[in-house]
């Protein structure tokens, strides 16, 4: 991956102030992808085989045939170095665990979480660190069902009032993607909602994973995570 930064002026006459996400597509764009933390046994795992690897994970959690599949070079040890390949933002919900949503063995995924997972600067600079210098080629941003940030949110919206402490920082991060549906709409529809508003907000924000994405190096997808059938649905 290119290591030169490219100043804020450039990235905005590159794809015009404010107009990144609607120029630039949720999508993989092929051929470009190269390692910038390549591993030691040769075998790079590009961004759409690693969705592919999630999903057919995703589907053995389903089945209950999970093997925590582990796609680490072999003969290397965690003080070797890590060689993660894709990255994950969830909800710091204690029933959701990427490694184990998507039957991956620990040192697989570089995970984030927090509360509703939303996008802070602390999030953007975990994620662009495993872009930058860990060759994560694939970011899922996974929201679940019954998710209690965002039912939370929903009842502020509502009824009014405040959570109290540094919860309203949450609260006004989600707040966002649930006023912008129609107002029939259900706590599945919001958990979706601000799924895919992080996912955007990854993009418009980290000018490093929009220029990576445009590269065809990075891949970034939205997803729900269902409690009851432990199926991801991905957007
Ligand atoms: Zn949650």
């Amino acid at each position: 991956m290119e290591k030169t930064a490219f100043s804020r002026r450039d990235f905005l006459t590159r794809v015009g102030a404010g107009a990144a996400l609607s120029l630039v597509p949720l999508s993989f764009l092929d051929g470009a992808w190269a390692a910038e933390n390549p591993r030691p046994d040769g075998k790079e795992i590009s961004p759409a085989e690693a969705l592919v690897l999630l999903k057919e994970g995703n589907k053995r959690v389903v089945k209950g045939r999970a093997i925590r599949k582990n796609l680490s070079p072999s003969g290397k040890s965690w003080t070797d170095g890590q060689w993660p390949f894709a990255a994950v933002l969830g909800c710091a919900d204690s029933r959701v665990h990427p490694d184990e949503v998507f039957d991956i063995a620990p040192a697989n995924l570089f995970v984030v979480r927090n509360a509703g997972n939303v996008i802070d600067d602390d999030v953007l600079g975990s994620l662009e660190y495993a872009v930058e210098h860990l060759s994560v080629g694939l970011i899922v941003v996974m929201g679940h069902s019954n998710c209690g940030a965002v039912k939370a949110t929903e009842g502020i919206i509502t009824n009014g009032g405040k959570a109290g402490g540094h919860i309203d920082s949450i609260v006004d991060k989600i707040r966002p993607a649930i006023t912008a549906l129609p107002k029939t709409h259900t706590l599945a529809d919001s958990v979706k909602a601000n799924a895919v508003q992080s996912a955007k907000l990854a993009l418009s924000e980290s000018e490093l994973l929009h220029e990576a994405l445009t590269k065809g190096e990075l891949k970034i997808v939205s997803s729900v995570f269902d409690l009851k059938t432990k199926a991801v649905s991905f957007n």
